[in-house]
């Protein structure tokens, strides 16, 4: 009732949005991507089954922009010899820490406790910008679960964003990480692939995280790895969307995954590696600040806390039992507020954590408005986090992805073994119940996910 015109989406296990696979039905003679074509393998294109994954997170990366125009000849690939959704969707509040921690967790925000990059911890009064304390996520990873169930399968955590590994990378048996995060480079991965430039805040460029990757891959060739590739997030923060700076950046993404697909090859490991590509949330880019603190204490409204996360924010009240309505009334009638919600209605938001972590309400701004950081008026020209950055890429390319038509293109009588009619918007959280499922393993109740049948 307080949200300006888009009350919130609904939850998703509810949603009956039909997403739709843009993968097109080809010929198998024909599914011949661009990596397939200068040197097209011999005999049937992949091995009955995968002996790796490979999940590469595009950090920040749209829907739209694993396209033509964008990072087009993989976006093609996908359509042609694997499935790409047209529609997925990361947890809120669509940041990185909180996207990533869904990513392997299998868990929703709410679950996991991790709502965003950061947190406000009201026992110690707290505003934590980028947490980096295991403690306060509340499930395992995928990296601990292989490790504690497979321990003999091997994984690799390669990251750009400095942020990750202190944080999610535990169990993984080889760890990449720029030296901003404080942990230590292996002497052996020096000598093989040097010391990375980084950018002034810590990330890796992605030319290094994909040299990094491939030299992991030759020499341990790990069951499981993961790359988070960060510089199309570094653009987008430093340039916002939409523009020269972001469109190059994706073109050179585009090369450089090319790059990546003929190394699998000449590694001899493009037939039985599977391949999943996605993202943590989207990107846009950035006109104007509110600053919900201001608005409420002129409105004579006492806050104790802004905790702000992008577009978005979770803020808690002196009194809130007494200021709640006047608050919520007062920030939905601002034009950049799109959503403002108390904390008791966030559930079809998956954000319904208790109040430590989901303060008192949450509101999220329209794609162009940023929530003012603390007091810094200076602002990214591209943000994320919120409603806005929630659409995400999501695809698959290895052994047993079939192409096959979506369900807007499916032609009568043709079996739709991915999307029923009342299909669910694939979320973040399905891909870690969907990597082990198709490892064979148990998927663990406690996730939320759902296991995506994309795979054989
Ligand atoms: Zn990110």
């Amino acid at each position: 009732m307080y949200a300006r015109s888009n009350p919130g989406r609904p939850r998703r296990r509810r949603d009956i949005l039909a997403a739709c696979l843009l993968a097109a039905c080809a010929a198998a003679a024909l599914l011949s991507g661009v990596a397939a074509r200068e040197e097209a393998p011999e005999g049937p294109g992949y091995a009955e089954k995968a002996a790796r994954t490979v999940l590469i997170s595009l950090d920040s990366c749209k829907a739209g922009e694993l396209a033509p125009g964008g990072i087009g000849r993989l976006a093609r690939l996908l359509a042609e010899r694997g499935v790409l959704f047209a529609e997925a969707r990361t947890c809120l509040a669509a940041e990185t820490m909180s996207g990533h921690t869904s990513m392997l967790t299998g868990c929703t925000s709410a679950t996991t406790g991790i709502l965003g990059n950061g947190l406000y911890d009201p026992l110690r009064g707290e505003d934590i910008a980028v947490v980096q304390d295991s403690g306060y996520r509340n499930h395992a990873t995928i990296f601990e679960i292989l490790e504690g169930g497979r321990p003999e399968l091997q994984s690799a955590f390669v990251s750009g964003k400095w942020r990750l590994p202190r944080f999610l990378a535990q169990g993984a048996d080889d760890v990449v990480a720029s030296p901003s995060s404080g942990l230590p480079m292996t002497p052996e991965l020096v000598a093989r692939v040097g010391r990375p430039w980084r950018h002034f805040e810590g990330d890796l460029p992605d030319a290094y995280t994909l040299r990094a990757a491939t030299e992991l891959l030759r020499r341990e060739a790990p069951f499981f790895s993961f790359v988070n590739l960060a510089w199309l997030d570094r653009i987008g923060h430093d340039s916002g969307v939409d523009n020269h700076n972001r469109r190059r950046a994706l073109r050179q993404l585009d090369d450089l995954l090319e790059l990546f697909l003929r190394d699998l090859r000449r590694l001899g490991m493009e037939r039985d590696t599977l391949l999943v590509f996605t993202s943590d949330h989207g990107m846009d880019s950035v006109s104007r600040y509110l600053n919900p603190r201001r608005i409420l204490e002129e409105a004579g409204v006492a806050v104790r806390h802004v905790h702000a996360e992008g577009h978005c924010a979770f803020v808690y009240l002196e009194n809130p039992a007494a200021d709640l309505r006047r608050a919520l009334e007062r920030l939905g009638a601002e034009d950049t507020v799109e959503v403002v919600l108390p904390r008791e209605e966030l559930g079809p938001l998956d954000l319904d954590a208790p109040r430590e972590r989901a303060g008192d309400l949450f509101l999220s701004c329209r794609a162009d408005t940023v929530v003012r950081f603390k007091n810094l008026s200076l602002i990214y020209p591209g943000m994320h986090g919120g409603l806005s950055s929630q659409e995400i890429v999501l695809g698959f390319l290895g052994p047993g992805v079939e192409p096959r038509p979506g369900i807007h293109e499916r032609a009568p009588g043709t079996p739709a073994r991915v999307l029923a009619p009342a299909a669910r918007v694939p979320g973040i959280e399905d891909l870690a119940p969907t990597l082990l499922a198709w490892w064979g393993m148990e998927v663990p109740e406690w996730m939320d996910g759902e296991v995506l049948d994309v795979l054989p």
